[in-house]
């Protein structure tokens, strides 16, 4: 792979086109180490010696250039407000000028003791990340690194778990003033439970938060049932896991939820949260994954962030209690894929060398001689880790069900499209060129809909590759994505079926079915936008169960009523995930028309059962025949 030099924006040629990178931003000063909860406090601002040393040393071993920094100064009060109040403001600052007053809104003894200066500190870490979006809002950074952000606990209203201002809540917020929406990714092993309850209400942002099950683990939240309500609902993604889980379960984890949840969201922007305390020899947690993972898992962000998002991409740091031989090497690895830097094998001598002696002081000897860590952290993998790996990847395969839709799921299960495979493994696409703007590129526009479009029962291969598809009729969000997994659908076999309708030679409404196994599944169903609400939905689901069996490629025939397609048995499940996410209907509104549709056409609806319906309270499975 060809080592771009930061500092000296680069062109590179892959595949047909020459793409062009840019240097990330690291975000480090002074400020950064007055984030200080007191001697012996777990969230050691000792880490940014010996990590950002690293980060320096690796990226000259790498080859790469000098590193531009943003050195964070303090938010603003009004800033700060957009997320917490204006009571809680005042309180800190209190605090910060008398840090020996009592308790109160989650500051005092305990987890978040008071410090003097507390106020400006944490201010300037919500700074930090706040300047860092804004200068990727404006172009000159496709991504940046905030080591000392992440702080991902802090409510409105209190301090918690360490985290006085919530910063990548505050550059959420950031984005959400321009209209973008965002992609927060939360790899902290604690439940980035700030962050959700901030924007949990909000259908443009996605929190997607892997972590140690809070049944065993502070903040004692992160269920996979809280999935938002209204029209936010499903946009709060949590995948809890059992102590024990390795760096395979997690890792499978994430990759099996997160690739399709950003391809069917199409963020602008993805924020990511990089804690370190998620690994085995964390003194906090009870996780047991490797740098290996985690950087794996930064590189798949990364990737996202350019196939889905334009680039953008602020990561932060956040947990992790290895002060020494862990967070450094977790921060080198987000910032190599940020670089797009190979990752050189080893762990530079020098580093090593000026850090052997504090490490050693502090019962974090010897450093690791590699950025990797051995498989399994070289631990003895056990049954209880076999089981807390499968598990995790059970709780995923739940997820999943509630987060992607059916569609998108059995693209990858049956092998027509994978989100996963669609990403390029070193992430490399046009780099940000600002979101002056809006950064929505609508795939086609649809012609004034005026017309009544025409409906072809049973489109094949051919007729299909034919024709354009309006943006937003059925996932994934890119409609070149969504054409292309249809086409190789109808090509893949298994009996898929697809209705479409079509007006001027663009697809503005499809219902899509298989035959998976047994019973033919309706996997999608959508109308453009600028076409709902005038019955397109419901006749083409008509056209598709009635009439739509005929010999593939002769659209239009008819089958006798009675005869075999009319009674052929169909399946549906209609979980929260399926739903336009750029402009959702709140929830209610739409289990009504899923299931108001589907009636319509003869199915009978139950609630869904087993874990699906414990956790999606409103997802119903229908059945037809
Ligand atoms: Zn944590
Ligand atoms: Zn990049």
């Amino acid at each position: 792979m060809v080592l771009d030099r930061p500092g000296a924006p680069t062109t590179r040629r892959q595949g047909q086109r020459i793409v062009r990178t840019v240097d990330p931003i690291l975000v480090f000063g002074p400020w950064s180490e007055r984030y200080d909860l007191g001697p012996g406090h777990p969230l050691t601002p000792r880490r940014f010696g010996p990590g950002i040393d690293l980060i320096r040393a690796v990226t000259a071993a790498a080859g790469g250039g000098p590193i531009r920094e943003l050195a964070p100064e303090p938010a603003s009060d009004d800033e700060l407000r957009r997320v917490h109040d204006a009571h809680y403001i005042d309180v800190v600052r209190r605090f910060s000028e008398q840090p020996l007053g009592g308790w109160e809104a989650g500051l005092g003894p305990g987890d978040t003791p008071a410090f003097a200066g507390m106020h400006e500190a944490a201010a300037a870490v919500a700074g930090g990340s706040i300047r860092a979006m804004e200068a990727i809002l404006r172009g000159e950074a496709g991504h940046a690194l905030h080591p000392g952000g992440g702080l991902h606990h802090a409510m409105p209203d209190r301090a918690s778990g360490f985290c006085v201002y919530d910063d990548p809540a505050l550059a959420i917020a950031r984005a959400r003033r321009d209209g973008l929406r965002v992609l927060y990714v939360d790899l902290d092993v604690h439940h980035g439970d700030g962050v959700q309850a901030i924007h949990g209400d909000d259908p443009g942002v996605i929190t997607l938060s892997i972590h140690q099950t809070g049944r065993t683990l502070f903040p004692g939240t992160g269920f996979v049932a809280e999935l938002g309500e209204g029209t936010a609902a499903g946009t709060s993604l949590n995948l809890p896991l059992d102590p024990g889980t390795g760096e395979r379960g997690w890792l499978a984890a994430l990759r099996s939820v997160l690739p399709e949840v950003a391809a069917t969201f199409r963020p602008d922007v993805v924020v990511s949260q990089h804690g370190a305390d998620a690994h085995a020899w964390d003194p906090l947690a009870d996780l047991r994954v490797t740098t290996t993972a985690m950087g794996a898992a930064a590189r798949l962000v990364h990737s996202i962030a350019h196939r889905w998002a334009g680039g953008r991409w602020l990561a932060t740091g956040g947990g992790g209690y290895d002060a020494y031989r862990v967070v450094p090497r977790a921060w080198s690895l987000v910032w190599l894929a940020a670089s797009h830097l190979d990752a050189p094998a080893a762990v530079p001598t020098a580093w090593r060398e000026r850090w052997a002696g504090e490490a050693e002081r502090y019962g974090q000897a010897p450093l690791p001689d590699w950025l990797d860590d051995e498989p399994n952290a070289g631990l003895r993998l056990d049954g209880t880790q076999e089981a807390a790996d499968r598990r995790a990847v059970e709780t995923a395969g739940l997820l999943r069900e509630l987060a992607v839709p059916a569609l998108v799921r059995a693209a990858t299960d049956l092998g027509w499209w994978s989100a996963l495979d669609d990403l390029q493994p070193d992430g490399i696409g046009p780099a940000s060129a600002g979101v002056a703007q809006s950064a929505r590129t609508a795939g086609v526009r649809t012609p004034a809909p005026a017309d009544h479009p025409e409906i072809l029962d049973a489109v094949d291969a051919a007729t299909w590759a034919g024709l354009g598809l309006a943006d937003r009729v059925i996932p994934p969000g890119e409609p070149v994505a969504a054409h292309a997994l249809v086409l190789a659908a109808l090509r893949g076999g298994r009996e898929v079926r697809v209705t479409a309708g079509v007006a001027g030679g663009l697809i503005v409404g499809a219902v899509v079915s298989a035959v998976p196994e047994g019973r033919r599944l309706l996997l999608g169903l959508g109308v453009a936008p600028d076409r709902r609400h005038r019955g397109l939905g419901a006749e083409l689901l008509r056209r598709h169960i009635e009439r739509g069996g005929g010999v593939p490629g002769t659209a239009g025939s008819e089958w006798p009523a009675g005869s075999a397609a009319a009674i052929e048995p169909w399946a549906a499940v209609v979980t929260v995930a399926e739903r336009d996410p750029a402009e959702p209907l709140a929830r209610a509104m739409r289990e009504a028309i899923a299931r108001r549709l589907l009636e319509r056409v003869g199915f009978r609806i139950e609630r869904a059962a087993g874990l699906v319906g414990a956790a999606d309270p409103g997802a119903i499975t229908a059945r037809r025949g």
